[in-house]
């Protein structure tokens, strides 16, 4: 099974989405996980109650009309908590205190998620405790599910923002409330049990939304999804993502191996296989571009290949280590050389190539 993302970077015009399709059914894609909601605060079709990219909400219906009449599922792919700090949407500026807090109690307004990593990763971000971004969210689905000839819906950010400035989330009112009523703790404190159990109010906050957002997918006979991070020991640890429980409320889930050996990717989709719910699909996610970022020479985790070989041997780790398909991370650069970090056509034949033996 081959899942491709592909945001709307390439698909421009009328033609340019013929391309995409053409280009997806040639590589024999069963899947596209298409953008449907970005980081910053917009939706890729024209919505009732959302902000939306006017481009690519003129080109929306044509390009998951096509995908269907060629037989390719598409799952709307949706940046859940994300939002833009320029310009939230509506929801977010009616609603100032659904932004996580810091444990300066300062409020992702005052000092955005990154913002002292560099100003220009500054974003701000919605703590998935909120109700009413939850129901927000649940009314895009709707608007999604019943305007689209759309498969499935794609979760992306189904977590916290990882704690990179060492400052942790999230210390929102209703953060705190949870923490006294689950377990009759409040903050400040430096004990630490009590900061110890502050990890299971996040995790059941994500996981909490991960329950109502799919079943509001079921609902509408659609599947659901999530992209998570790459191995669960760090998911909960980094960002309060426990989709070793959440896995439950998913058809697959896609843990990113990127920049991974092909020897570490069969440990963790084994792993992972593990501790999901038996009724999930393992897809993982593969870089299908030629960047080299975070893998360091002679780590065993990492590889520094960017060609098909390594895709090809990944693949295989994968399928070999019961994993139940791929999902190349993205059409933009695979498909486009001239882009950053884009594969050349000569590595993209190859890799059809290995990837048709594969899967025949
Ligand atoms: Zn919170």
């Amino acid at each position: 099974m081959i899942n491709i993302y592909s945001s709307f970077r390439s698909i421009t015009d009328p033609k340019s989405a013929k391309k995409f399709v053409e280009d997806v059914k040639w590589l024999d894609v069963d899947n596209v996980l298409l953008l449907t909601k970005n980081t910053k605060s917009k939706v890729m079709y024209y919505s009732d109650i959302a902000p939306y990219d006017e481009n690519a909400a003129s080109l929306y219906g044509e390009v998951t009309d096509y995908l269907k009449s060629e037989g390719i599922g598409i799952h709307a792919w949706l940046c859940l908590f994300h939002e833009s700090l320029e310009n939230p949407s509506p929801v977010v500026k009616n609603n100032p205190d659904i932004v996580l807090v810091n444990k300066n109690f300062k409020s992702n307004f005052d000092e955005p998620t990154w913002s002292d990593v560099a100003p220009k990763y500054s974003t701000l971000w919605i703590c998935p405790s909120a109700e009413i971004y939850i129901d927000y969210l649940k009314d895009i689905i709707r608007e999604i599910a019943t305007n689209f000839k759309i498969d499935g819906i794609h979760f992306d950010y189904v977590r916290y923002p990882e704690a990179v400035e060492g400052r942790y989330y999230c210390y929102c009112k209703r953060c705190l409330k949870s923490f006294k009523e689950k377990y009759g703790f409040s903050f400040p404190t430096r004990e630490v049990i009590e900061i110890r159990y502050f990890v299971s109010v996040l995790t059941d906050n994500v996981t909490n939304a991960v329950k109502e957002l799919s079943y509001t997918s079921k609902k509408f006979g659609k599947q659901v999804s999530a992209y998570v991070f790459t191995d669960y020991v760090t998911a909960i640890e980094c960002c309060y993502q426990d989709w070793p429980y959440f896995s439950r409320y998913l058809d697959f889930l896609i843990p990113t191996l990127y920049e991974v050996s092909p020897e570490y990717a069969g440990v963790l989709v084994e792993r992972a296989r593990a501790v999901a719910s038996k009724k999930c699909k393992i897809m993982p996610a593969i870089y299908a571009n030629t960047v080299v970022r975070r893998s360091q020479k002679g780590g065993l985790r990492w590889s520094q290949k960017r060609d098909a070989e390594y895709i090809i041997s990944l693949v295989k780790a994968i399928y070999d280590n019961g994993g139940d398909g791929v999902s190349l991370f993205l059409y933009d650069t695979l498909f486009n050389p001239n882009r950053p970090g884009g594969f050349s056509r000569e590595k993209l034949i190859k890799l059809k190539k290995g990837l048709n033996d594969i899967e025949s």
